[in-house]
């Protein structure tokens, strides 16, 4: 498949490339890595008129340490994020959830800028246009009127899936976003929007600069577990992050994020009440995990029920947990 004939620039400065996605408002896209972007372009899912590439701007691929903020530059790769010395100890589940994103190819160009703002997805609309236009009526996602998973629905059910932004969530990372009113830090559950066919609360000429992140305390720990159904190459089918902070096996703070069951990530906001302040143990988690079972609702995607998903957040909530509590006694020991 080819690409669409588009306007192409490479700004030097975030400004400019803010000012080029202002003038061409709506028409223009932002490109990063193009993992996510140029395969949707070529099956002609997006359109942009516009390219603007944005790699050709300095300062936004590193990883530094400020005082107790670690601050990740959105053009960072995902490759670059597993082999950080930064991202190690109680940090290292977002090396992880990098580390679990498709393939070694892909997270050498894929940037955390562009995992973040990925496009949703859903299987009668990530197919080539003119299959997907045979087929299936204009959905929600194109610009019609219909959900072709959910036809009565009146609204669109396409899924987010990124794996990095559940573990920054869980972390409580703010965005430093640049666009035309200037820079804003933002936490970055206010970038999504909740809608598939939408997925996000910026402007089309917003662009992220950095993620920022607060260093864990000591007694803090997480864990990232994606269930997938090949062991790389795959988008998540449930992904679960969890972080506690605990003192004496007591847990004073926690926090349960996921990905991939609504067109944004979820809070399992009932299951952290079920930890916090209680003394960590098998039955707690497994507490826990029913829970989160009872109140998330997962959109049905990719050819899995509903019913099914929602018992994957059980397993995968309650391994994530696990997997922090396992942590927790290796860190105390
Ligand atoms: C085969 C395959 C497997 C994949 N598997 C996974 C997976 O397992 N998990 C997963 O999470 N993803 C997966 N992906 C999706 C994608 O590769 C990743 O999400 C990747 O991190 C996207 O980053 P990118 O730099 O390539 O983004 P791009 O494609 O360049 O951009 C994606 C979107 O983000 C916007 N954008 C980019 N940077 C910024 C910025 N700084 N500010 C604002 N908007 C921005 C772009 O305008 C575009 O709309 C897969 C993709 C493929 C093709």
């Amino acid at each position: 498949m080819r690409l669409p004939n588009f306007e192409y620039f490479e700004p030097e400065t975030i400004q400019d490339a803010v000012n080029l996605l202002s003038l061409h408002k709506g028409k223009a896209k932002g490109l990063a890595g193009g993992t996510d972007l140029l395969p949707k372009l070529k099956r002609r899912v997006t359109e942009a008129q516009t390219l603007v590439n944005l790699q050709a701007i300095p300062g936004l691929r590193s990883i530094t340490e400020e005082g107790d903020i670690i601050k990740i530059g959105a053009l960072t790769t995902l490759g670059e994020m597993e082999e950080s010395s930064l991202l190690k100890g109680n940090l290292a589940p977002l090396s992880e959830a990098a580390r679990a994103v498709g393939s070694v190819q892909l997270r050498n160009t894929a940037t955390l800028g562009g995992n973040l703002c990925q496009d949703t997805r859903c299987l009668y609309y990530d197919h080539s246009h003119l299959f997907g236009q045979s087929v299936w009526e204009k959905c929600f996602k194109r610009g019609g009127e219909v959900c072709n998973l959910i036809k009565k629905s009146k609204k669109c059910f396409a899924v987010y899936s990124g794996d990095v932004a559940p573990v920054l969530l869980a972390l409580g990372a703010k965005v430093r976003v640049m666009g035309s009113a200037g820079e804003r830090l933002l936490d970055l559950s206010q970038i999504y929007s909740g809608k598939g066919e939408q997925a996000y609360a910026l402007s089309p000429e917003d662009l992220i600069a950095e993620i920022h992140v607060k260093k864990p305390s000591p007694s803090s720990y997480g864990a990232y577990v994606k269930y997938r159904e090949r062991g790389s190459i795959d988008f998540p089918i449930v992904g679960a992050a969890a972080y506690m902070t605990v003192d004496k096996e007591t847990v004073k703070d926690a926090k349960i994020w996921l990905t991939s069951v609504s067109s944004a990530p979820v809070e399992a906001v009932k299951a952290e009440a079920v930890l916090q302040g209680a003394k960590l143990s098998a039955d707690l988690i497994e507490k826990a995990a029913l829970q989160a079972h009872e109140e998330i609702a997962p959109y049905p995607n990719h050819g899995y029920s509903a019913w099914y998903l929602k018992e994957m957040v059980k397993v995968f909530v309650k391994r994530a947990c696990t997997k922090t509590w396992e942590d927790m006694k290796g860190g105390q020991a």
